[in-house]
C-alpha cells in the first residue's frame, strides 16, 4: 500500500457509504481517467474478468459466435468469451512483443471469412506490461471492421508511442487484483471513449435495474460494480502508480545490467515506442532443462519463480478451440521465466536472485 488508502477507506466508513457505489468509486475512476489521458470513460468493476465479459456483450457477442484471442495470456483474457456461449480462437505471439502476431491474426481472420463465419471481436493482451504491436493489430483489425478488447490488465502505466495503454481497443480493461500492479485487492476496470457506452456497462454491472420506481428488468444483468470501500484502496493506489512503475522498471533494468550480457540469458527489449511497466521482469533461457534447473535452484533458496503463462491452446480446458499458431508462445512457456518482480524488493532481494542464477549458469 502507499500511504493513502486507509484515509480513504476509514472515509467511507465515516460516511457510511458502504456500497457498490458512492464518492471513492466516482473518485477512483476520475483519477484513471486523467491518468489514461483526454477523453476517456473509466467504469470500475470488481474485477478485470468482469470487465472482458460486459466489453463482449457490449460488443453483442452471443451463443455460437466466434471470438479470436492472443494464446499466450492468463486464462482470464479467454474464460468470459465461453460465458456468453462464443468460441475462442487462439492465435500465437510474436517475438519481439510477445504479443499477437499480427500475420497470425490476419491468417484466422481470413479463415474465418472463407468458412463464411467473421470473428465477432479480437483480445489482444499487453503481457507482462509490454504493449502489443498496437498499429498492425489496429490496421487488421479496421481493416476488416471487427472491434478491440485490449487486456491492459498487466499493463496500467505502459505506454505505446507515449500514448496509455488500455485507450487504444473499442474498449479497454484493467485489473487491480492482488498481484496487479497496483491492487484494490480484487477489482478491475471497463475503459472506453464513448460515455454512453461506459453507462450501458454500469447498468449491466448493477442488475441492469430499469428506470422506475420499483424494480423492474428487461435485460440480464450482473453484480460487477466496485465496492466504495474497495474504491477508496484505488484512490489510495493511483497516487503512487507513478512509483510502483518507477519500481518495477528498475527491478527490470538491474536484472537485465547483471545478467543480460551472459549468452544464456535473454531479456525482452523494449522496441522503439514502447514503453513497458515492466509488471513482471522476464527471461528465456537456453533450453527447457536449464530453465528448470535455475527454477528449483531458486526454491531451494526459497525464492519463487514461474515459467510464463501456460498458452491457451495448450491448456486441457480447451482442447478442440480453433488455433493460428506457430510455436512460439509454446517455446516462451518452455524456456520462459518470471523472476521476482515485487516493487517492494529492495538491491539485497535482487541480489541474492541473481547470485543463485549466476551460480547455477557458470557450474
Ligand atoms: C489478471 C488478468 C486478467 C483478469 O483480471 P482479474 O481482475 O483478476 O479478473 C485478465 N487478463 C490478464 C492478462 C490478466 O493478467
Amino acid at each position: 500500500m502507499g500511504g493513502n488508502e486507509q484515509s480513504y477507506v476509514k472515509e467511507a466508513f465515516d460516511t457510511n457509504w458502504i456500497a457498490p457505489l458512492g464518492p471513492n468509486v466516482d473518485a477512483f475512476e476520475k483519477s484513471i481517467e486523467k491518468f489514461l489521458g483526454n477523453n476517456i470513460n473509466v467504469a470500475v468493476l470488481s474485477s478485470g474478468t468482469a470487465a472482458i465479459h460486459l466489453a463482449l456483450e457490449l460488443l453483442g457477442v452471443t451463443d455460437g459466435d466466434d471470438v479470436i484471442c492472443q494464446s499466450f495470456t492468463f486464462a482470464a483474457s479467454a474464460n468470459p468469451i465461453t460465458y456468453l456461449g462464443a468460441k475462442p480462437v487462439f492465435v500465437d505471439s510474436e517475438r519481439e512483443t510477445w504479443n499477437m502476431s499480427p500475420q497470425l491474426l490476419e491468417k484466422a481472420i481470413t479463415a474465418g471469412l472463407e468458412k463464411g463465419k467473421k470473428p465477432k471481436a479480437i483480445i489482444a493482451v499487453h503481457l507482462y506490461g509490454m504493449p502489443y504491436k498496437v498499429s498492425e493489430i489496429t490496421e487488421i483489425a479496421v481493416k476488416y471492421n471487427i472491434p478491440v478488447i485490449e487486456d491492459s490488465a498487466e499493463a496500467l502505466g505502459s505506454t505505446y508511442n507515449n500514448e496509455a495503454c488500455g485507450r487504444f481497443g473499442d474498449f479497454g480493461i484493467l485489473s487491480f487484483n492482488g498481484n496487479k500492479i497496483i491492487t484494490t485487492s480484487g477489482g478491475g476496470a471497463l475503459v472506453t471513449k464513448n460515455i454512453e457506452l461506459k453507462n450501458k456497462a454500469v447498468f449491466l454491472a448493477t442488475q441492469a435495474r430499469d428506470d422506475a420506481a420499483h424494480y423492474q428488468h428487461s435485460h440480464i444483468g450482473y453484480n460487477y460494480r466496485m465496492s466504495n470501500v474497495l474504491a477508496g484502496i484505488g484512490r489510495g493506489q493511483m497516487e503512487v502508480i507513478d512509483e510502483r512503475v518507477k519500481a518495477r522498471r528498475s527491478n527490470y533494468n538491474y536484472y537485465n545490467e547483471k545478467l543480460g550480457k551472459l549468452a544464456k540469458i535473454e531479456f525482452l527489449e523494449e522496441p522503439k515506442g514502447f514503453h513497458s511497466n515492466r509488471w513482471l521482469s522476464c527471461i528465456l533461457l537456453p533450453t527447457y532443462e536449464i530453465r528448470e534447473e535455475i527454477r528449483m535452484a531458486l526454491l531451494k533458496e526459497n525464492i519463487e519463480s514461474r515459467p510464463l503463462w501456460k498458452p491457451m491452446h495448450m491448456q486441457p480446458v480447451f482442447m478442440g478451440c480453433a488455433q493460428f499458431v506457430d510455436g512460439t508462445s509454446e517455446d516462451l512457456f518452455n524456456r520462459g521465466l518470471c523472476l521476482p518482480s515485487g516493487s517492494n524488493l529492495i538491491k539485497e532481494d535482487l541480489n541474492r536472485v541473481i547470485e543463485v542464477i549466476l551460480k547455477t549458469l557458470v557450474v
